[in-house]
């Protein structure tokens, strides 16, 4: 579902992804973890092309990213992406947050989108918040809206950037709770997360980043009970 074949990146003369190879199958939860600055954001977002890479090939659902235009736009709908800050609209209701990209950008009929995401909002639990605002939410009820955003676009992959690091310690279940009922759904995903009880209870696969580039991947548990390099034992150390 996601294929990147030897790609590299820089920023300036900083080299931040090393002839990076991945192959994630569909249906598959790729946990991805590292070290400050080791590259896990900017691999997220070479995905979906918010950033560009220099050399290299990705393809999502075996379609090699367009470099601008239509073909983009309709990529970009097809992955899904949430962040750490929810980035909601601040002056739109949260059900009109859902509806936009789709009625947009999909062209989805209004009823329909609105019913959909309806549906979407139940499904994260906040269906009874569909006429608030954004700033009359937790940031717990905020991610699981930016959730529901993504989901409305009918995404074939969804990126996750850290999405609980910003919450408050008690509203990090809830947003978990929904990713892992996502993964269960059979929905392709790579998150980056310190989430170990996450990554355990959905996580595929872990990808060890440092310096640019995958040091380990492999079976969530054998990552954290047994980590083959220095590096991750180190790492481990530091978060656990
Ligand atoms: P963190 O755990 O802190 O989120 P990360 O693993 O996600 O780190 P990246 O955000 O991918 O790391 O950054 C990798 C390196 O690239 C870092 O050294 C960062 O400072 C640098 N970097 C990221 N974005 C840019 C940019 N737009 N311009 C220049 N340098 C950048
Ligand atoms: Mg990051």
């Amino acid at each position: 579902m996601i294929s990147m074949r030897n790609v590299d990146k820089h920023f300036g003369a900083l080299h931040v992804l090393r002839d990076i190879n991945l192959e994630v199958p569909k249906g598959q939860v790729v946990i991805v973890v590292g070290p400050s600055g080791s590259g896990k954001s900017t691999l997220c977002r070479t995905i979906n092309r918010l950033e560009t890479i220099d050399s290299g090939e990705i393809a999502v659902d075996g379609v090699k990213l367009p470099e601008e235009g239509k073909a983009l736009a309709k990529l970009r709908a097809d992955v899904g992406m949430v962040f750490q800050q929810f980035n909601l609209f601040a002056h739109k209701t949260i059900l009109d947050n859902v509806m936009l990209a789709p009625v947009k950008v999909r062209r989805l009929d209004k009823a329909k989108a609105r019913a959909r995401a309806l549906e979407l909002l139940d499904r994260v639990g906040i269906g009874n918040q569909a006429d608030k605002y954004p700033a009359q939410l937790s940031g717990g009820q905020q991610q699981r809206v930016a959730i529901a955003r993504a989901l409305a676009m009918d995404p074939k992959v969804m990126l996750f950037d850290e999405p609980t690091s910003a919450l408050d310690p008690e509203m990090v279940s809830e947003v978990l709770d929904v990713m892992v009922q996502l993964a269960k759904d059979g929905m392709t995903m790579l998150v980056v997360t310190h989430e170990m009880g996450f990554a355990r209870r959905a996580g595929n696969r872990v990808l060890f980043m440092a310096d640019g580039q995958i040091v380990e991947d492999t079976e969530p548990e054998s990552f954290f009970t047994a980590p083959k390099s220095d590096r991750a034992r180190d790492f481990l150390g530091k978060i656990l």
